[in-house]
C-alpha cells in the first residue's frame, strides 16, 4: 500500500485525496477523478481508488481500536464527538466551498444551514447517547437493566446528493454507542469526506476508530460490507444497490438498515392555502430536485387545479439556474453528465409515451449540467415518469376528486419514504396524514425535522429507522441485565 499524496487545491482548500486508515493518510496504487458539475471540464482530484486489500486494512484498524472505545463511559465518547462538532463549525466556509465544488449544492445554503447541521448531528448523538445509556424499572421481583454497548466494526455507506449531512448523521451514533467506523463515501461526490477526515485528525480520535475509505460502490464497498468482522452496516442510497449490500449483510447475519428512493406526494386540498402550497411546491425543484424527499407527485384536488397551476407557474418562473456560488442562484446543476442524461431519458420517453409537458423538458440550451425545471401531466397512473424516482427537476401533476383517491394515488408507488399534505383542516390533515403509507408526511411544510423523531422509509423506500434513540438502539448490542430483587447489596 502507498503512503501519502499530494494534496489537491480544491477552492482554496487543499484535500487530501487518499484514505484515512488506522489516523494515517494512505494512497491507493488506482484513482479515480473528481470533477465538478459547476464546470465539468475542471478536474478537482485524482481519488484513490480503493480495492479489496483496502477494504481488508480498514476493517483490521477498525477491528483492532473497537474493544478501547467500547470501553470508554458514553460521557468520554461524547468529548470527542463535540471536539469533532466544534471543528466542524470552525471549518465551515471550508467545507461549504469543497462541497459545492464537488456537488454544486448551492453555496449559500451549505454556508447557512448544511454544514452546521453536521456538526449538530456529532452534538446530538453525543448527548443522547450519554443521556440514556441505561434504561432501568422493577418488574416481577426483578430489577431489569437495558444496557447498550458497542457491537464492532460498522461499515457506513453514503449516496452522492447530501454527502456532507448524511455522512456525519450515519456515523454519529455509531461512534456515540462505541462502534468504530469506516465510511465509504459515494464517488461522485468524495471530497467533503476527506476534509472531514482532517478534522477527525485534529480532534485527536485514537487510530482506527473512525476510518474513510474511498472508491467505487461495486469495489471497495462490496468488499466492505463482505467482511465478517463488520458487526453493523447503514447504508443510504439505491434500492438496486441496497439488493447487493443487503444480501451480504445476510450471509453474514448483520444487522443493516437502508434509506433509499422516494416518490413523495405532494397532496393540495381545496381548503389550502393555495399561495403557501404553489411555492413550497416549485421549491421540490431545490437542488435540481436530487432530493430522496421531495414531494415530486403533485396531486391537487380537482377542483383548485387551475387556480394552483396559475400560482405554482409564478413561483417556478422566479427560479434562477445558474453557478451554485452565484447567491442570485436557486436551481444548481446536476451531479453528473450521466445522471443528466438518465433524467431526461425519463422525459423523452414520458413524450413518447403520450405524457403532457406542461413545462420545461430538456437540458439548458447554453450547456454545461442544467435541466430546465419540467412538470407532466401523465397520461395515466401508470407512466412511468409516475411510478419510478426520476431524481431530477421532474414532477408530475395529477388531479384527485376527494380524499380517498388523493390517499389511493400516494400509495400507488412501491415507494414510501416521505409526503407532504397541504389543507386547513386538522382533521383531514390527520386522516391523510395517517392514510399515506411513508415514514414522514409534513402538513402545512416540508424538510422540517426533530433529530429525535424515527426517519425512514416503507416498501422499497427501505429499512429500519435512524434519528435519536432508533438509531442508538440499531448501532448498539442491546444487553438485557435482569437482577432478583434484594438479592445484591
Ligand atoms: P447508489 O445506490 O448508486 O450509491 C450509494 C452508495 O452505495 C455509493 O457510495 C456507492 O458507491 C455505494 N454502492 C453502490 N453499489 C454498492 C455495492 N454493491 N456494495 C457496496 N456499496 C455500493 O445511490 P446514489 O445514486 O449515490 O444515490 C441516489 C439514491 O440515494 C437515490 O435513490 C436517493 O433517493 C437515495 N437517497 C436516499 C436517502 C434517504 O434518506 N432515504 C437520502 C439520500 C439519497
Amino acid at each position: 500500500m502507498l503512503h501519502s499524496s499530494e494534496r489537491f487545491d480544491v477552492g482554496g482548500v487543499g484535500v487530501s485525496p487518499d484514505h484515512y486508515i488506522g489516523g494515517r493518510r494512505v494512497a491507493s496504487p488506482r484513482t479515480f477523478e473528481a470533477r465538478s458539475p459547476l464546470d465539468w471540464s475542471i478536474k478537482l482530484a485524482d481519488v484513490a481508488r480503493g480495492d479489496e486489500a483496502t477494504a481488508d486494512t480498514a476493517v483490521s484498524a477498525a477491528t483492532a481500536a473497537f474493544p478501547a472505545w467500547a470501553a470508554l463511559s458514553p460521557a468520554e465518547r461524547s468529548a470527542y464527538l463535540h471536539r469533532l462538532a466544534d471543528l466542524i463549525d470552525a471549518n465551515i466556509e471550508n467545507l461549504a466551498a469543497v462541497e459545492c465544488l464537488d456537488m454544486a449544492m448551492l453555496l449559500e445554503s451549505l454556508r447557512a444551514r448544511v454544514i452546521a447541521r453536521g456538526a449538530l448531528n456529532f452534538r446530538n448523538y453525543a448527548d443522547l447517547a450519554a443521556a440514556h445509556e441505561e434504561r432501568v424499572w422493577s418488574s416481577r421481583g426483578t430489577l431489569n437493566r437495558v444496557i447498550r454497548s458497542g457491537a464492532g466494526p460498522t461499515v457506513i455507506i453514503t449516496p452522492w446528493n447530501a454527502p456532507f449531512m448524511l455522512s456525519t448523521w450515519k456515523c454519529a451514533p455509531a461512534l456515540a454507542v462505541g462502534n468504530t467506523v469506516i465510511l465509504k463515501p459515494a464517488e461522485w461526490s468524495p471530497l467533503s469526506a476527506s476534509v472531514l477526515a482532517d478534522l477527525i485528525d485534529q480532534a485527536g480520535f485514537p487510530p482506527g476508530v473512525f476510518n474513510i475509505v474511498q472508491g467505487i460502490g461495486e469495489e471497495v464497498g462490496a468488499a466492505l460490507v463482505a467482511d465478517p468482522r463488520v458487526r453493523r452496516i447503514s447504508f443510504t442510497g439505491s434500492p438496486q444497490a441496497a439488493r447487493a449490500i443487503g444480501a451480504a449483510a445476510a450471509r453474514n447475519i448483520v444487522p443493516f438498515t437502508a434509506e433509499l428512493g422516494g416518490k413523495g406526494a405532494f397532496i393540495v386540498c381545496a381548503d389550502a392555502d393555495l399561495d403557501a402550497a404553489a411555492k413550497k411546491a416549485s421549491g421540490q425543484y431545490d437542488d435540481s430536485g436530487q432530493v430522496c424527499l421531495a414531494g415530486t407527485r403533485l396531486l391537487v384536488e380537482a377542483s383548485v387545479r387551475d387556480a394552483f397551476l396559475q400560482r405554482f407557474h409564478r413561483f417556478v418562473d422566479q427560479h434562477r439556474l445558474g453557478d451554485s456560488r452565484d447567491p442570485a442562484t436557486t436551481i444548481s446543476p446536476m451531479i453528473h453528465p450521466d445522471h443528466l442524461a438518465r433524467v431526461d431519458g425519463f422525459v423523452q420517453r414520458a413524450r413518447a409515451n403520450g405524457d403532457r409537458i406542461v413545462r420545461g423538458g430538456r437540458a439548458l440550451e447554453a450547456g454545461g449540467l442544467w435541466y430546465e425545471p419540467t412538470l407532466i401531466e401523465p397520461k395515466s397512473n401508470a407512466s412511468e415518469v409516475v411510478q419510478k424516482e426520476i431524481f431530477g427537476p421532474v414532477l408530475t401533476l395529477q388531479t384527485f376528486a376527494d380524499e380517498a383517491e388523493a390517499i389511493a394515488l400516494a400509495n400507488s408507488t412501491e415507494y414510501g419514504l416521505s409526503g407532504v399534505v397541504y389543507t386547513s383542516d386538522a382533521a383531514r390533515a390527520a386522516r391523510i396524514g395517517r392514510g399515506v403509507r411513508a415514514g414522514t408526511v409534513w402538513v402545512n411544510t416540508f424538510l422540517v425535522r426533530d433529530l429525535t423523531a424515527p426517519f425512514g422509509g416503507v416498501g422499497v423506500s427501505g429499512i429500519g429507522r435512524e434519528g435519536g434513540d432508533y438509531a442508538l438502539d440499531f448501532q448498539a448490542d442491546l444487553k438485557t441485565l435482569q437482577i432478583l430483587e434484594g438479592s445484591v447489596r
